[in-house]
């Protein structure tokens, strides 16, 4: 049986290491994947340091992959040996839920993750479900779209869903991995989209990838400025911002969507969202529907990640400058062979 090279966690917090396990045998559903290239989220960060208290090592994170499909399955009928392919956070679902009869699999109850309970991306190869994996279209490169099939994927979907016309207003909070795509999206929407972020370098680069404006939220005059100017403001910051203040920056029944991924409770006083028929919503990862979209429209708009890459022994380097916050914009690992 064939070896799969891997970097792992062996416990929490740890730096990763050089970890090998033996490959599982494909079940009819399964296929083989060399992986080229694999982004760091910073979910992968929540789960190496387990900041959702749900980790389990050895981990093996990464669940940004895209790589060259070696061996199918009897039953895979939607890969074929050869393709180019792209997996994201999901690998799994029941297909047989409401939710997934609708084409909703994120939202079904037995959903899997690619690098929970098993192993992910940061690896020369990994075996998965084919039906979570996707033929991205010749023109993307493969690099700066591996970062869509999760941070890309978990922007577009509540953007999809929120914007109804071009004339809406939309913020974007955090310009890191998920923010950065983000801009581009709401761009290729054609929406009015301003940048929020506590970087004040990130200004340029903000307006090149599509921001109209920004706004540099550390400045509480700037912030007042802006009040009731929002039909929608997609926050992906890692962590608990003041909602108060970002719920006054939206018009009477505006959206805020959370989709940054952290554990403590949110602080939302009811008058700010009473005033006005106010939302505040979240959204995890998307639909399989919507990252076949979501490609084709990244295609079409030459949309992708901009990335630093680094190779896979050099893992803890690059995952130690994304909680730093200085990866312009998402570090993507590359597996040499
Ligand atoms: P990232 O690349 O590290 O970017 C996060 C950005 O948040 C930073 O670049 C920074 O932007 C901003 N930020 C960082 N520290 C901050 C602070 N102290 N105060 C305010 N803003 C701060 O992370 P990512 O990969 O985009 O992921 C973002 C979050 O989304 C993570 O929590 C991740 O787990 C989550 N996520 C959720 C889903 C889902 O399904 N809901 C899917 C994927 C990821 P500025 O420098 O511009 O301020
Ligand atoms: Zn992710």
């Amino acid at each position: 049986m064939k070896k799969i090279h891997a970097q792992a966690a062996l416990d929490c917090g740890k730096p990763l290491e050089l970890y090998t396990y033996e490959r599982r045998s494909l079940s009819p559903h399964d296929a083989y994947i060399e992986i080229t290239h694999c982004g760091i989220c910073h979910s992968d960060v929540h789960l190496i340091d387990d900041d959702w208290q749900t980790s389990e090592y050895p981990l093996i994170p990464g669940h940004e992959i895209v790589g060259i499909v070696k061996e199918v399955g009897s039953q895979v009928d939607n890969i074929q040996v050869g393709d180019r392919v792209g997996i994201g956070w999901q690998c799994g679902s029941c297909f047989r839920c409401e939710w997934c009869l609708q084409g909703e699999e994120n939202l079904c109850f037995q959903q899997q993750a690619t690098c929970m309970s098993q192993p992910g991306g940061f690896a020369d190869g990994i075996v998965t479900d084919a039906r979570f994996a996707f033929v991205l279209p010749s023109s993307l490169d493969s690099q700066k779209t591996a970062p869509l099939f999760c941070g890309g994927a978990t922007v577009f979907s509540p953007l999809r869903r929120f914007i109804h016309t071009p004339t809406q207003k939309v913020g974007i909070i955090g310009i890191g991995g998920l923010g950065h795509m983000a801009l581009q999206f709401a761009n290729a929407f054609g929406c009015e989209v301003t940048a929020f972020s506590t970087s004040r370098e990130k200004e340029k680069e903000a307006k090149n990838l599509g921001a109209n404006s920004f706004i540099y939220s550390v400045d509480s005059k700037s912030m007042e400025n802006a009040h009731a100017y929002f039909d929608l403001l997609l926050a992906t910051a890692p962590l608990n911002l003041d909602w108060e203040l970002y719920l006054k920056l939206l018009k009477p029944k505006g959206v805020l969507c959370i989709v940054g991924a952290f554990t403590q409770d949110l602080k939302i006083p009811l008058f700010s969202l009473l005033i006005g028929r106010k939302s505040v919503s979240s959204s995890n990862i998307a639909s399989r529907p919507e990252i076949k979209e979501m490609l084709e429209l990244a295609a079409r708009h030459k949309i992708g990640a901009i990335t630093e890459l680094f190779s896979l022994k050099d893992v803890n380097q690059a995952v130690q400058k994304v909680k730093e916050n200085k990866v312009r914009y998402r570090a993507v690992l590359s597996m040499q062979r």
